[in-house]
C-alpha cells in the first residue's frame, strides 16, 4: 500500500462517502500520534502496527458504510482506548457530537493529548468505568448511539449502554435504501469472531427491542485482515 490515506479516500468514495483534503490529512495525523503514543503506553497490538489502516481505521469507520445513522448524533465511545473506533468516526463524520470514555486513565490522558493535537472540535473525553458513569445525572440519556470495539461481552455492553441512551424525533433522510437503519436509542458494536453465543445471550435481556448482526459487505471489507467482522446493532 503506497499511499495509505489515499487507499482509504478511495475505499470511501466508492461507498459514496466524499473525504476532503483536509479530513484526510487529519485522519493521517492521528495514526501518526496514536502509533507514536503507542511506544509509551500500550494502545493497540504492537503486531497490528503495520495494519493500522485495515485493521483499525477502516475498521472503526465501517459503520458509515454499513448502517443508516440520524443526521448530528450525540455519541459514547465506550471504552475507547487510544480512540477506536471514535475518534476515526468523529473525523469523516463531523457532524457527530462525540463523547470518549474509558477506565484507564492514562488511556484518557494519551487521547486528550492526541485530540488537542488534531485540533478536533465537538469531541470530549472522560475517564471512568462505563457502569459508574452511567449513574451519574449529566451522562443518564445523553446519547443517540453507544458505539464500542472490543470491550465486554454483548451482555454487559447492553446494561450499561441503556442509561446513556436517549430516543430521537429525528427522522432518516431520504437516502437510496441501502444500509441497516440504526434508530436511536442503539448500541453499535464491532465485533469479529463467532458471535452467536453473544448475540443468543444479548437477545435473552429483558427489553431490548431487537439484536440485529449487520455482516459487513462495503467495497473493500475483504481487505480486513479477519474477515468474519460483524456490526451488531442492539436497539432499546
Ligand atoms: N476500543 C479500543 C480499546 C479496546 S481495549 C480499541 O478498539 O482499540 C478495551 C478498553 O476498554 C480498554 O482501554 C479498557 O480500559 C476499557 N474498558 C474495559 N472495561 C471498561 C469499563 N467497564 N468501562 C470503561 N472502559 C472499560
Amino acid at each position: 500500500m503506497k499511499d495509505p490515506a489515499l487507499w482509504l479516500r478511495t475505499i470511501c468514495i466508492s461507498n459514496g462517502l466524499a473525504v476532503s483534503d483536509k479530513q484526510l490529512d487529519i485522519l493521517s495525523k492521528y495514526v501518526h500520534l496514536l502509533l507514536e503514543w503507542n511506544t509509551k503506553i500500550n494502545l493497540i497490538s504492537r503486531r497490528d502496527v503495520d495494519n493500522v489502516w485495515t485493521s483499525h481505521i477502516l475498521h472503526s469507520i465501517s459503520p458509515l458504510f454499513e448502517l443508516r445513522l440520524i443526521p448530528q448524533p450525540s455519541v459514547l465511545d465506550l471504552g475507547c482506548g487510544g480512540g477506536l473506533p471514535g475518534v476515526p468516526l468523529k473525523i469523516l463524520n463531523p457532524d457527530m457530537q462525540m463523547t470518549l470514555l474509558d477506565a484507564t486513565r492514562k488511556k484518557i490522558t494519551a487521547v486528550q493529548d492526541i485530540l488537542e493535537k488534531l485540533g478536533l472540535e465537538g469531541v470530549d473525553t472522560v475517564s471512568g468505568r462505563a457502569e459508574d458513569m452511567a449513574r451519574i445525572d449529566s451522562y443518564r440519556g445523553r446519547y443517540h448511539y453507544v458505539v464500542v470495539r472490543a470491550v465486554a461481552s454483548l451482555a454487559d455492553l447492553a446494561k450499561w449502554s441503556r442509561s446513556f441512551l436517549r430516543g430521537t424525533t429525528e427522522l432518516l433522510p431520504e437516502k437510496p435504501k441501502v444500509g441497516f437503519v440504526a434508530m436511536p436509542p442503539a448500541l453499535i458494536a464491532l465485533k469479529g469472531g463467532d458471535v452467536q453465543k453473544e448475540v443468543n445471550e444479548a437477545r435473552n435481556i429483558a427489553g431490548l427491542q431487537s439484536v440485529s448482526v449487520v455482516t459487513m459487505k462495503f467495497k473493500g471489507s475483504e481487505r480486513l485482515l479477519e474477515n468474519d467482522k460483524k456490526i451488531i446493532v442492539i436497539q432499546f
